[in-house]
This record gives structure tokens, sequence and C-alpha cells, in this order.
């Protein structure tokens, strides 16, 4: 039986602690979660390494670039052009609002409500500012979140293992351990737990429906 928040600690134990999100500022964190849809990493941050240089991850700053220039800017990450309006339309929306102190101090659905309006903002990305920029305690529903833990519950359907899973774990675990989660799954899904999984090396096999259908998970 494995209760929700040993998941954590299982997935510490094999991948070490992850640190996410590598940035100088909560707006920075929205840039990113903007920035990598679609892409790696790697090529996020070259675009924000790009920005950084032109001071451009300010609101107030980014709000008053061309598209067309900042689409060069951040062409590393892909889907520029799209890319481009979009970040311009998250920074008028921080500075309007008065920036991200103003911001930080609604609840979490209605933060969740505004975020969802902006173009190019979907759940998973809306998730990832929630904890990330936002030290909300949310558990991310992204394609690795849904792999990994429908695999280990049984419960499959869109989002609906991670819904159940989520309200289990918010209870029970903080800001930090969520944030660490989230990382945690994506290294975990690169590493065994892939489209075709690896169940002999996983550490969570024990507990897992996917590699053993009898063992039964809380
Ligand atoms: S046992 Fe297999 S399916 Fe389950 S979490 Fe590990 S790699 Fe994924």
């Amino acid at each position: 039986m494995l209760e929700a928040r040993d998941l954590i600690d299982l997935l510490a134990r094999r991948h070490g602690p992850q640190q996410w999100w590598p940035a100088e500022s909560p707006f920075e964190v929205m840039v990113g979660a903007m920035l990598v849809q679609r892409t790696t990493w790697t090529n996020a941050a070259r675009a924000i390494e790009h920005l950084r240089a032109q001071r451009l991850l300010e609101a107030a700053a980014l709000r008053r670039v061309r598209p067309e220039a900042l689409a060069e800017l951040i062409r590393p990450a892909g889907f520029y052009r799209q890319k481009a309006p979009r970040l311009i339309a998250l920074a008028e929306f921080v500075d309007r609002a008065g920036g991200m102190e103003r911001l930080a101090v609604l609840d979490t659905e209605g933060l969740r409500s505004l975020l969802l309006d902006l173009p190019g903002i979907g759940e998973e990305t809306a998730d990832a500012i929630l904890l990330y920029a936002f030290d909300r305690p949310v558990v991310v529903d992204d394609a690795y979140a849904r792999r990994i833990i429908g695999r280990i519950t049984g419960v499959r359907g869109d989002g609906q293992a991670v819904r159940a899973f989520a309200s289990l774990l918010v209870e029970d675990a903080d800001v930090v351990a969520l944030n660490e989660l989230h990382a945690l799954i994506v290294a975990h899904a690169k590493d065994v737990c892939r489209a075709a999984p690896i169940c002999q090396r996983c550490s969570l096999r024990h507990a897992c429906r996917h590699a053993a259908p009898t063992d039964s998970f809380v």
C-alpha cells in the first residue's frame, strides 16, 4: 500500500533533489512556462537569456516590445511568431494588474481563472505558473503526471487519476514538496516510466498497478 505522500519520497530517493524552477523572479517563471510549451527547457532557456540580455524580463518592458522584434529574440524556443504576441498579452496582463505582488493576493481559483483567459495558457501552463510563480499547492496535470499516476493507480481517463491523486496529496504535502513532485515526475517519465515503461528498473514497481496489477494504492 502506497500513501500519496510516499510517492514523493520514493521518487526523491531515486532521482535526488530537483530544485525547480530555474528563474530569477516569479515573472520570469511565467515567461518560461509559456516559452517551454512544445519545446525543451534548453531551447526555452536560450530564449530567456536573449530576453534577459535586453532587460525584457519585466512586465512593463516586455509589453512594449514590437511582436516582430520579440519573435526574433525568442526564436530558439520555436513557434516564436505565435508565442511573441502571447508573451506580450501576458506582460500586459501583469502590468495592468499592478505587478506580480498585486496578483499574488488573489485566491488560487481566481488567479487560475484569470490565467486561463489569457491566450496560450491552458490548464497545464496555469498549473505550473500557480505552483512555481505563486507558490500555490497544485499538482501539475500534464502528460507525464497522467502517465505515471494513471499507471500507478490503475485509473484511466483524461486527468481523472491526477485529480483524484492531487486531492489526496494536496491535503498532505506542502508547496515545497509539490514543487519537487512535478520535477520528479518529469525525471521519472524520462528515466523509466517512458511510453514503453522499464518496470524492472523502477523503484515504484511494488506499488504500481501497471507493474503489479493486484497491488493497491491509497
Ligand atoms: S513500475 Fe513501470 S509503469 Fe509503474 S511507475 Fe514504474 S516504470 Fe512506470
